[in-house]
């Protein structure tokens, strides 16, 4: 077994301290991850804190990993000693549902397991995730990290990124069509930059004023704020696809209004409570849908990585040391961060083991 050392939850109010576990040894078809760093999503909050289901504790987040392979099993192809490499928010899957088949991966029709949230078919133990000194991965699910991307920054793509970049891709944002992005948090600011990238004129809806000359900069053609019935009132009846990121249940009435006929606003924020039902006729008056989708496939995953080195698209990080992770988390609440933290793992690895 390979000791690691790690920030947790110990329970769902608690802030995060010091634990020590054991990964498992590398198997045949898996590679030891030195971990350098790690970004912070509000998935890592919403499941420690046990708001979408009840946790196990202690348990470790984190789904923004990137590291330095230092050990590789045996029928290890794609990476080696050495490699700059990623793990997102999946670490297996069943490998031959319809699903697994087409790369998707992401909707394992027997349940992905995720880097958290998942068991360890190797071990029957429950999956720990990055914030935490090293990991074991099958090779299958390890990104390659092309050389353009800067290490320090390229963490939030391994989530944030393929979560935007999938259902921009499945429902064609890209030249001659307008895009919405609701909430300009970690997951929204990367759909700015990739919608913008990808050849769609971009409007960004957020609740936050002081954020609208950032959206505009990120790559928003325009912003509005979405409290702003008049101002909320100009897109009526004019975006194709709409991508909401919101991590609370608020009314999807005010943007659904905004759909061209035909329009889709694809749901990715995951609320710990539902959003009101929305209303039916706005729906059926211009065939309007309303949709979900979650993370992406590790092939779309690795092509999101490739699009973002060729076309230059980078997260805003702001770099934090493990130590000063629980004030970080409570920025993350208060949508105040600009706009993804990402743990400096070498904060964690000069710490002596907690005490058992
Ligand atoms: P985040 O950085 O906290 O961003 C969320 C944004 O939502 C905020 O920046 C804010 O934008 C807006 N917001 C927050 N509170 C609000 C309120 N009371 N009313 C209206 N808007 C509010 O979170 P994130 O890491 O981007 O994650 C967003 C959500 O996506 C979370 O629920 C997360 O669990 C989920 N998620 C889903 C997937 C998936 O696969 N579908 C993957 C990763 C994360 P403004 O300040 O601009 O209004
Ligand atoms: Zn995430
Ligand atoms: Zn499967």
């Amino acid at each position: 077994m390979i000791n690691a050392h790690s920030y947790a939850a110990y329970d769902p109010k608690s802030p995060l301290k010091s634990w020590d576990f054991q990964r498992r040894d590398v198997g045949d078809d898996d590679v030891q991850i030195d971990i350098l760093y790690c970004g912070v999503c509000h998935s890592d909050l919403h499941f420690a804190r046990s708001e979408w289901m009840p946790v196990t504790y202690p348990q470790v987040v984190g789904h923004e990993i990137i590291g330095k392979v230092v050990a590789a099993g045996k029928n290890v192809s794609k990476h080696k000693v050495g490699d700059l490499v990623g793990v997102g928010c999946i670490v297996d899957s069943c490998r031959h549902c319809e699903s697994c088949k087409e790369d998707l991966e992401n909707y394992c029709l027997e349940g992905m397991q995720g880097t958290y949230m998942g068991v360890e078919k190797q071990t029957g133990q429950r999956t720990q995730g990055g914030y935490s000194t090293v990991i074991v991965v099958d090779e299958h699910y390890v990104l390659r990290i092309p050389k353009e991307l800067d290490p320090a920054k390229a963490g939030p793509l391994l989530c944030a990124g393929i979560t935007l970049y999938s259902p921009l891709r499945h429902w064609h944002a890209g030249p001659g069509k307008t895009v919405g992005i609701v909430g300009l948090g970690g997951l929204g600011h990367m759909g700015v930059k990739l919608a913008h990238a990808m050849g769609a004129k971009v409007v960004l809806f957020t609740t936050s004023p002081d954020k609208v000359a950032d959206g505009k900069k990120l790559g928003a053609d325009d912003v509005i704020i979405s409290k702003n019935e008049e101002e909320m009132a100009r897109y009526a009846g004019k975006l194709d696809l709409i991508v909401n990121t919101v991590s609370v249940s608020h009314n999807l009435d005010p943007f659904i209004n905004l759909l061209k006929l035909d329009g889709t606003m694809v749901l990715v924020g995951a609320p710990a409570t539902p959003h009101p039902s929305p209303q039916v006729f706005p729906m059926l008056m211009r065939r309007r849908s309303l949709a979900g989708s979650g993370i992406g496939g590790i092939k779309e995953t690795q092509e999101m990585l490739d699009f973002c080195a060729e076309n230059n698209v980078m997260p805003e990080v702001e770099m934090t040391s493990i130590q000063d992770i629980n004030q970080a988390w409570d920025r993350v609440v208060k949508s105040d961060v600009k706009y993804r933290f990402v743990i400096d793992m070498a904060t964690l690895k000069t710490e002596k083991p907690a005490a058992s």
